[in-house]
């Protein structure tokens, strides 16, 4: 299982995430990223990595 955290504070909303984990990552009106908190889809390792910005942390659980 993965924790996973997006800090909207630094998101750009590139939407990377949302392309390489749509279960996991949608993009907000606000046009930050929201991420499901608790998954186990390992996607979210990619795209706590490709990340431009690193806005995403994943923590395993
Ligand atoms: S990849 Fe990073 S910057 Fe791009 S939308 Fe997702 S969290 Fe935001």
């Amino acid at each position: 299982m993965f924790k996973v955290r997006v800090n909207e504070e630094t998101c750009i909303g590139c939407g990377n995430c949302t392309i390489i984990c749509p279960k996991v990552f949608s993009l907000k009106n606000n046009g930050k990223a929201h991420a499901k908190s608790l998954t186990n889809e390992k996607c979210v390792l990619k795209a706590e990595k490709e990340c431009p910005v690193k806005s995403i942390e994943v923590t395993k659980v």
